[in-house]
């Protein structure tokens, strides 16, 4: 198994990427998140520190939703599970970030700025129709001088041998490459700017293989800010990452009870006000203050031919902008989890967990749990063969992108609305 943010290979072991990336399981759902398709069926299967995002929906506090895309290929069915997660986190009540990133695909893909910028716009629409809603923070890598500012300074926070751990780069490994980690890095950061409103805890829904981005990030952000917390019995304790002045600094601010000890200071009360205030003392002397991003991973689609969806294997995908009667030619040739003869399959079923259209019905195609159940049951019984289950797969995907591409229509004359950081190279 091999899982890169720029690479999958091999059978992807989700128990394996939980215990070796030390990735939280969502054990029992919150009956919050049950409203999500993707929460409730578990195709969202692990996340990280997404406890403070509930607790930040729930007291109605300041927090963040932001993911990207790289445009190197049309957007795609997998495409839109990452834009209907963002949609959901925004219409929950997070502040919406949405990036294109074209300085990934200039670097590591080797496209051009201005063909980035064609099929960027094919994301942000996609995003639209879909329902994003105007007040998002939609921007390109190459465009915004936030992130690249950020980048900048956390790139003193990155060495080589961290780098070559996470992501497995080698001697040959660009330098162009190694400086797009840290602008995601500054992607995932820029939410918690003081101009969106300052830190602020930020969800990061995204596929498995993204994880390293997270972990780096996560790393930085907390090496980049000059306190840290500990919690403790009836409070917390602070400690400076970057020398004891800014411990006695603190010190002559603090009107909590607190005992001072040469490397750090014990505050008493409660751990939220605390924190709060030790950050906003941490944002007047220059620093940054970062809350550690939170992250949400989902599954890899089975891809219409058996692996996984990519936008270089047309054949693998449904694009967002396929042709509706060409997609339903793919899904009636789509691999299935169907038997070698129908009278097999009445006798033995149906195996929807390797099927790629099951799959489709099941984050895509069918919001309703009963109507999945069914043609589970049917398929695992024998009662359903697989030429008629496509059939109707092939119909409903037909249906979708014909509504979404007159949505995209809209989109387009919608685009003026938002606030769009474009590149202009
Ligand atoms: Fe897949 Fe449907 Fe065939 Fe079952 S009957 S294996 S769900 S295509």
């Amino acid at each position: 198994m091999k899982v890169s943010p720029w690479e999958v290979e091999g059978l992807v072991d989700y128990n394996r990427l939980i215990k070796d990336f030390g990735i939280q399981k969502f054990d029992k759902i919150p009956e919050e998140l049950k409203k999500n398709k993707f929460f409730r069926r578990h195709i969202i299967f692990g996340h990280r520190d997404y406890d403070k995002i509930l607790e930040a929906m729930r007291l109605k506090k300041d927090w963040a939703v932001m993911s990207g895309f790289m445009p190197s290929g049309s957007p795609h069915f997998g495409h839109k599970m990452t834009m209907e997660e963002i949609i959901w986190h925004q219409n929950a009540g997070g502040q919406t970030f949405v990036c294109i990133a074209d300085i990934e695909a200039y670097a590591v893909r080797g496209l051009s700025f201005s063909k980035t910028k064609r099929i960027g716009l094919e994301y942000i629409k996609s995003l639209i129709a879909l329902g994003l809603k105007d007040d998002a923070y939609i921007y390109y890598q190459s465009a915004c001088e936030d992130v690249k500012n950020l980048a900048i300074k956390l790139s003193c926070e990155v060495n080589w041998s961290e780098l070559k751990s996470i992501y497995g780069f080698n001697p040959e490994t660009t330098l162009a490459k190694m400086f797009v980690s840290v602008i995601q890095a500054a992607d995932i950061l820029q939410p918690q700017l003081k101009k969106f409103g300052g830190p602020k805890p930020t969800v990061i829904p995204v596929g498995a293989d993204q994880d390293p981005h997270i972990r780096l990030t996560r790393d930085i952000a907390a090496r980049s800010s000059i306190f840290s917390f500990e919690k403790i019995e009836n409070g917390v304790r602070v400690r400076s990452r970057k020398g004891k002045h800014y411990l006695d600094y603190l010190e002559s601010k603090l009107e909590f009870d607190f005992r001072r000890y040469e490397e750090h200071i014990d505050i008493f009360g409660s751990q939220d006000e605390i924190e709060k205030t030790v950050r906003n003392i941490e944002i007047e002397v220059g620093g940054p203050a970062f809350i550690l991003p939170s992250a949400t991973y989902h599954r890899f689609i089975i891809g219409l031919t058996g692996g996984k969806m990519s936008s270089s294997k047309p054949e693998t995908v449904i694009s967002l902008l396929d042709d509706p009667t060409d997609a339903e030619k793919k899904v009636m040739k789509a691999i299935t989890g169907g038997r070698g003869s129908a009278e097999e399959q009445r006798k033995l079923g149906g195996i929807p967990d390797k099927c790629s259209i099951f799959e489709l019905y099941k984050i895509h195609l069918l919001d309703d749990d009963h109507a999945l159940k069914e043609i589970e049951q049917d398929c695992r019984q024998g009662k359903l063969l697989c030429g008629y289950c496509k059939k109707m797969a092939s119909e409903l995907v037909k249906d979708f992108l014909k509504e979404h591409q007159a949505k995209i229509s809209d989109a387009e004359r919608m685009l003026k609305d938002y606030t769009i950081v474009m590149n202009t190279i």
